[in-house]
């Protein structure tokens, strides 16, 4: 299934990699290459690649400003 990766920040949210702000980009699997000729899947993985021990810029901004 071809999926999109996110980095999970303590704050819990989900932002997509690689660039929060370019949004999300659809990883397309071997399978989808091999039998979909290069098609991405009808559906989608959400997957965690990393845990940031941060938090994302959303919540960091908010605490800036308050
Ligand atoms: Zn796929
Ligand atoms: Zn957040």
């Amino acid at each position: 299934m071809c999926y999109i990766l996110y980095t999970l920040h303590v704050c819990q949210h989900w932002i997509p990699q690689p660039q929060p702000g370019n949004g999300p980009i659809l990883r397309i699997c071997k399978d989808a290459e091999a039998l979909r000729l290069g098609r991405p899947c009808p559906e989608t993985e959400h997957k965690v690649a990393n845990r940031s021990q941060g938090m994302c810029d959303g919540c960091l901004w908010k605490k800036v400003s308050k």
